[in-house]
């Protein structure tokens, strides 16, 4: 193993944001820290402390570039998205292990595998980009009737900080294949690599096209909520400030869509107790990320006929995983993002363990050999909990997983979604009939059918209930979500 830099020797790097193709400070100079969640004495980087004239001035560069860039043949937007990809492939290592420095994520198990769906969103987006076309309606000889579909105009995209580089593929190729310029918002407990992809395809796009903000959400985030030179929102966050954000943008006519929180159930029918499945549903528990995601399993229903040998199988997979520095190719976990949602996850664990007759399967804080100062934390399991209870209810964002037992399919649907998400889910049967029709009366704008994880460049992703509004990631993601429809009415002759 490479030896890992020693990090207080790192110097902090004064980062600044990527505006109308220069990169800028904040307009009255304010900035904020970087901290890693690797230690929380080392201050990694400043960024600018963008305000509501940093958003008027990207807007105002996004807006200038818009006409040029929409008006491109698509083939041109899909030739400097192709560039942008194969230098973004060039530079993944780079952007992995700054993923693992900014957000905690583990190099071998999360950062790398995000920095490739970067590179393969763009190249899928940069496809597809010709499918931004109209219908040509039926009409008699004299008349002429069809649809134009057309860009939006200027994008903000808000980006959380659990997997930026994820979120940030999901709407950044989108909306440019489509002729849409856009402004993303980095989240600020990690938004280097948001800035670093910027740099890698600031050669390959028009000045403009894409811009980079930073600093605090109630700061230019709201002001690039409510500004109105941005015609679209595309948020991605907690339903919290998603359902804040949606009430702003519909306020003033703005398009928005909102991809949220999500506390997703992970059934195991009784014929699955295989040593596959058990694989499976670890990697649906998102531990490998510290659970730190939001189509996180984080209710796993298990038949009760297996449920005691199923349980003892995690257990003993949980058991194995190496909790420990993000950049060490050994780790499986790396850390939790900052210490107030290390709390939270706290105050969750807290709160379930007091409960009566909830059983601790696994308590890997015991075999913790890393702690402060990082924000590391091992997987809790924990059984017999009754699904009225927070822990099952809310989404914890963090390690902390709750098994239910269940008898019948109905009854085990009933609590499936009896929740105020709706995001993913995830069903295990041999039999293929049982198993689809749970798929099917499973209330999720996405279920995994005997697979833990496995998303794929052009699959339809987006939430149902408090999880959102809105698909991304896909064709139908980039049509519905970065462009609108005219309907052309000629009369001939
Ligand atoms: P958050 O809602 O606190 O913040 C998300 C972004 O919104 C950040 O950039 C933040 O600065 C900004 N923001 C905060 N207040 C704002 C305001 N008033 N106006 C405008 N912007 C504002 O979420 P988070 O803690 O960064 O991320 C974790 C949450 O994101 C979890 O709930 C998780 O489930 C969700 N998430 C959802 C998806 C998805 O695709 N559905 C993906 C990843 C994360």
């Amino acid at each position: 193993m490479a030896e890992l830099k020693d990090l207080s020797t790192l110097e902090v790097t004064p980062y600044k944001m990527f505006i109308g193709g220069e990169w800028v400070d904040a307009v009255d100079g304010a900035t904020l820290e970087v901290i890693t969640p690797i230690d929380r004495n080392v201050t990694i980087a400043t960024t600018p402390r963008a305000q509501q004239a940093d958003a008027d001035r990207a807007v105002e560069a996004a807006r200038a570039a818009f006409p040029a860039w929409a008006a491109l043949p698509f083939a041109e937007r899909s030739k400097a998205l192709l560039k942008c990809a194969d230098a973004l492939e060039a530079a993944s290592e780079e952007l992995a292990q700054l993923t693992a420095l900014d957000t905690g994520n583990a190099i071998r198990t999360q950062a790398r595998p995000e920095a490739g769906t970067l590179v393969a969103l763009f190249r899928y987006f940069a496809g597809v980009a010709g499918e931004v076309k109209g219908v040509t309606l039926p009409s008699d000889d004299g008349t002429l009737q069809y649809t134009r579909r057309e860009p939006l105009g200027v994008v903000a995209g808000i980006l959380p900080w659990n997997s930026p580089l994820l979120i940030a593929a999901f709407k950044t190729p989108a909306a440019l294949a489509a002729g849409n310029t856009i402004v993303l918002k980095a989240a600020e407990d990690a938004p280097l690599t948001i800035l670093k992809m910027a740099e890698i395809c600031a050669e390959h796009l028009p000045a403009g096209v894409l811009n980079v903000v930073t600093g605090y959400g109630a700061e230019i985030g709201d002001a690039l909520v409510n500004h109105p030179g941005v015609d679209k929102l595309s948020f991605t966050g907690s339903s919290q400030i998603g359902k804040m954000v949606g009430g702003k943008a519909t306020e003033r006519m703005a398009h928005v869509s909102l991809e949220l929180g999500g506390k997703s159930p992970c059934i195991v029918f009784p014929d699955s107790c295989t040593d596959e499945v058990v694989d499976q549903v670890m990697l649906a528990t998102r531990f490998a990320r510290q659970s730190q995601s939001c189509t996180t399993g984080s209710r796993v229903f298990l038949h009760e006929d297996i449920a005691e040998e199923f349980l003892a199988k995690m257990v003993e997979r949980t058991r194995g995983m190496t909790v420990g520095d993000p950049r060490d190719e050994a780790s499986d976990i790396g850390c939790i993002i900052n210490a107030k949602q290390y709390d939270r996850v706290q105050g969750f664990i807290d709160e379930a363990l007091a409960q009566d007759g909830v059983k601790v399967e696994y308590d890997g804080r015991e075999d913790l050999q890393v702690g402060e100062p990082g924000f590391y934390h091992a997987p809790i399991i924990l059984s017999q909990v009754d699904p009225s209870w927070r822990v099952a209810r809310e989404e914890v964002f963090g390690p902390l997983l709750s098994v239910i037992t269940w008898k019948d399919v109905d009854e085990v649907v009933e609590m499936a979604n009896d929740s105020h998400y709706g995001l993913a889910a995830f069903v295990f049967s041999k039999n293929l009939d049982d198993a689809l029709r749970t798929a099917h009366r499973i209330d999720s704008g996405w279920v995994q059918v005997n697979q833990g994880g496995g998303q794929i460049p052009g699959q339809s992703y987006g939430g149902m209930k408090d999880s959102g509004v809105g698909r991304e990631s896909s064709l139908e993601g980039m049509l519905e979500g970065f462009t609108q429809i005219k309907q052309i009415n000629v009369k001939l002759g």
